[in-house]
């Protein structure tokens, strides 16, 4: 950079100076000329004066004698070796006499000479010609001109004067470039120098450095340019670190948003994801991959999109998900639109949707079987006149069965709902498990004994306190006491233990019963379900008593574990946390 500038500071210089000397020259050797003629001509008037001409005229007949009065100007006419007056035939134009015969011999006819030879006195000067003259008639008595005399002068001086004024001014320009090459040096250093500063600072800045300043101190234009220079660099540093931390906001936003995110361009390739989105399409996205990839069945077409600018909503399964796939249009440049799909889960909505329809399904059916027996043996006993007495109690027994039944369907519904909605009244406190777990062995006892079964309870001596509802856990207790006696076999036994783990107590219920087969135990805890929907009926249960248990002791902060091998029994653990030390009975 700085060479080039040089060069070019060095060639305007150069230049400055050369068509300086050109002009000066020239209006120079033009007014040395110039003065020259204009000296000429007034050395000439001066001596060639009407009178003298007269008094030439009057000697008209003897050259001679005019040679003689001529000479004896010869000194005011500058007569010397480059100028030299003539006497010539005034018909003929031949050279009679002069100052120089040599040179009048070879006298040319000048335009001067041949006006003078016509009467006229000839003294038209030409700047560009090789001489300038003057020419005079000198008239006889009749009106002829008998003579010319005059003057003429071969410019060899002017020409002596103007080469060497010439040659000055050559050396005088040669000096001019000289200096004016250091100068270009001393000028391009002082101007490139800063420059080069700010192209340095310049750099940087290119690089991401944004604290250097170029350090020119000076009021001129590039110290302005510094200093506009260091002003658009803060600036930009500020804008940029503004622009990289809403990257980085975005960027975080992007990479851990539950929603998938996916962008392609106008040619449909990926060009963005997140890793929700490759969570939710159970796949690993590459860049090298194309719309028709990652979404093989979706069209989207981009008029669709085009149109209003609003998204699309398509519905998309990704192996056992359930995906919505909204589709915007996203500008990428000038005039190039790409594609962004937002995918939103919706698996856990379609579940809860399913599992509410089904469970509306199983209330139904749960309903309308014993509402079914109950109104066919209403119908009957209402239709039939010849029923004895013992078949229409049988058949009332039926009806307040059935009616019993779906009162506890209602009521564990109910149970239910409070328990979703948190409107269970909780009395907490302190409660021994140990002390629960022998009363409701207690309390089962007989019905264990009447269907032959076992029933032991061999619980720790001290079990550490729990924080909770005694009625409500004992509630559980039993249900899962139940459950064991329902589904258990002829002369089979129920034992039930406890203890502690870690900061957990546990109450446990083993069973010798029928058990559950590997497949249902995950769904045991579902509404309605049960394994075996005949024997489960007929026992009584409503096939919510496992869903109750479960929101119970969830509520306390517990879990509640089943365990079991098909044909040979089930274990039923209920884990409660330790209560803390210095908790108390409190109302929940
Ligand atoms: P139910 O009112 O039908 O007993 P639960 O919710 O208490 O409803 O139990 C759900 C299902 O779990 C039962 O129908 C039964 O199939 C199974 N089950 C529960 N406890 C046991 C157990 N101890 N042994 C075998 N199966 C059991």
């Amino acid at each position: 950079m700085f060479r080039s500038l040089h060069r070019k500071l060095v060639l305007v210089l150069v230049l400055l100076i050369v068509s300086v000397m050109a002009v000066v020259g020239t209006f120079l050797i033009n007014s040395v000329t110039s003065y020259h003629i204009r000296e000429f001509q007034s050395q000439m008037a001066s001596v060639f004066t009407s009178e003298f001409i007269l008094t030439l005229e009057q000697n008209a007949g003897d050259s001679g004698a005019l040679q003689d009065m001529i000479e004896a100007y010869s000194a005011s006419l500058g007569i010397d070796e480059y100028r030299c007056f003539y006497v010539l035939d005034g018909k003929t134009g031949d050279y009679l006499s002069g100052s120089d015969d040599d040179y009048g011999a070879q006298l040319v006819k000048t335009p001067n000479i041949l006006t003078a030879m016509n009467g006229r006195v000839g003294q038209a000067a030409e700047t560009l010609g090789e001489y300038f003259d003057v020419a005079i008639p000198i008239r006889d008595g009749q009106g002829g001109v008998a003579f010319v005399v005059g003057v003429l002068d071969d410019k060899s001086e002017l020409q002596e004067l103007n080469w060497n004024l010439f040659t000055i001014l050559i050396r005088a320009m040669l000096f001019g470039l000289v200096v004016a090459i250091c100068l270009s040096f001393l000028l391009s250093k002082t101007i490139t120098n800063p420059v080069e500063r700010l192209t340095d600072q310049a750099a940087r800045i290119a690089a991401g450095d944004f604290g250097s300043s170029a350090g020119i101190d000076s009021n001129d234009e590039i110290g302005v340019l510094s200093d506009t220079f260091d002003e658009m660099s803060a600036k930009l540093e500020t804008t940029l670190r503004q622009v990289e931390e809403e990257r980085n906001k975005l960027g975080t936003l992007f990479q851990h948003m539950a929603d998938g995110m996916v962008a392609f361009d106008s040619e449909g390739r990926l060009l963005q994801f997140n890793p929700a989105a490759e969570v939710m399409l159970g796949r690993r996205l590459e860049d090298t991959l194309h719309y028709t990839d990652v979404f093989p069945d979706v069209q989207v077409r981009q008029e669709d999109l085009a149109q209003d600018g609003r998204s699309i909503e398509i519905d998309f399964a990704a192996g056992s998900r359930f995906l919505k796939i909204y589709f915007a249009p996203i500008r990428l440049g000038a005039d190039s639109t790409g594609l962004m799909a937002v995918l939103h889960d919706v698996t856990e909505q379609r579940k809860l949707d399913d599992s509410r329809r089904e469970f509306v399904a199983n209330v139904s059916h749960e309903l309308r079987t014993p509402l079914t027996n109950v109104r066919g043996y209403a119908e009957t006993l209402m239709s039939a006149d010849d029923i004895d007495r013992d078949t229409q109690m049988r058949f009332l027994g039926v009806i307040s069965s059935e009616a019993d039944r779906m009162t506890r369907i209602v009521k564990d519904l109910l149970t239910l709902t409070r328990l979703d909605y948190n409107r269970m009244e909780m009395n907490m406190q302190l409660m021994d498990l140990r002390e629960l777990g022998a009363k409701a062995a207690q309390a089962m006892e007989g019905q264990a004994r009447s269907k032959d079964l076992t029933l032991t309870c061999t619980l720790p001596e001290a079990l550490p306190e729990v924080l909770g509802d005694a009625e409500r856990i004992q509630q559980v207790i039993i249900n899962i006491i139940t459950n064991a006696i329902k589904y258990n076999k002829p002369h089979g036994s129920i034992t039930i233990t406890g203890g502690t783990e870690g900061d957990r107590v546990f109450l446990r219920v083993a069973d010798t019963g029928i058990g559950v087969p590997k497949e249902d135990l995950p769904r045991l805890f579902e509404r309605f379900y049960r394994v075996d929907k005949a024997r489960s009926r007929e026992s009584g249960g409503t096939g919510l008593g496992l869903a109750i248990a479960k929101q119970i002791v969830e509520s306390h902060g517990g879990t509640i574990g089943f365990d079991s091998e098909y044909g040979k029994g089930s274990v039923v653990t209920l884990y409660l946390p330790r209560a803390q030390k210095g908790a108390d009975s409190h109302g929940g």
